[in-house]
């Protein structure tokens, strides 16, 4: 009996190193296939902000546009913007080689919404192939307390992925809503819209919805994980509303 515990006990340790060893295979596949899927992705996220910059100081040097001072000036606000989108970029990355569970430093302090707002349509409406209608509901002078550089970086994710998964004319609208327990701002958008099914899963990390001829986009499926982890930083919630064919609303609550 002596020899049968010692076999069972090696027969347990074996099945344990196996299952051990199964486990590390996969986990190393898993993370091989996001790899994957992420340099594909990261040459398209990078080529985009390149592109509008590269446009911008063609239109300067090349096409009389540093002739005009309102040009000059609204080409290099472009410039910088993409240029910080570039370094959000680089930064996003880094923070993910470095850790899944990152930490986000926070400096709140009083925003301009509607100005925000507007400089980011003003951007995505020069560099969208597609046409961009932007709605705003913001009452002149709201201001609020964020982190300026991670709120952007959610308010551009959000049109970003609304002029990505749109048909060629795309509406989006802003509306904000001051409430006595806080505030919240909707996001809304015509869209192909997100089939009840995968309503939640979009705010999953690497997580993207597999259908539709539409969705030849590219992308890391890292947007809203993003936009739910700095909502939340922010001692709010983000909720979605959307019909497939109709459209998305992503509702931020704080
Ligand atoms: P990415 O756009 O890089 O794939 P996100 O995390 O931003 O990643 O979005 C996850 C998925 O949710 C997308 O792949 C897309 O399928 C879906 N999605 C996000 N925003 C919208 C939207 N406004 N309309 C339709 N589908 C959307």
């Amino acid at each position: 009996s002596w020899l049968l515990g010692c076999s069972l006990l090696l027969l347990l340790l074996t099945t344990g190193c196996f299952v051990l060893m199964l486990k590390t295979i996969l986990r190393q596949k898993r993370l091989s296939d996001i790899k994957n899927d992420f340099i594909n992705n990261m040459t398209h996220e990078l080529k985009t902000p390149i592109s509008t910059i590269t446009a911008a100081v063609e239109a300067l040097l090349h096409f009389g546009a540093l002739k005009d001072p309102r040009k000059t000036e609204e080409y290099l606000h472009i410039s910088q913007n993409n240029l910080q989108r570039l370094s959000d970029l680089v930064e996003k990355v880094l923070n993910l080689a470095v850790e899944e569970k990152q930490e986000l430093e926070f400096h709140k302090e009083p925003v301009s919404l509607a100005e925000m707002v507007s400089d980011l349509a003003a951007d995505h409406r020069i560099k969208s192939a597609k046409t961009v209608i932007f709605n705003m509901h913001i009452p002149f002078g709201t201001t609020v307390q964020v982190d300026r550089m991670h709120f952007g970086n959610v308010l551009n994710n959000l049109i970003d992925n609304a002029i990505k998964y749109s048909y060629d004319r795309v509406t989006i609208s802003f509306d904000f809503r001051k409430e006595p327990e806080g505030w919240q701002l909707t996001v809304s958008d015509n869209g192909i819209g997100i089939p009840k099914a995968y309503q939640t899963s979009v705010f999953d990390r690497f997580f993207r919805v597999p259908t539709g001829d539409l969705h030849q986009v590219k992308g890391f499926g890292l947007g809203l994980a993003y936009v739910r982890q700095v909502v939340e930083k922010h001692g709010g919630s983000v909720s979605l509303a959307s019909e497939p064919g109709k459209g998305s609303a992503f509702v931020l609550k704080f």
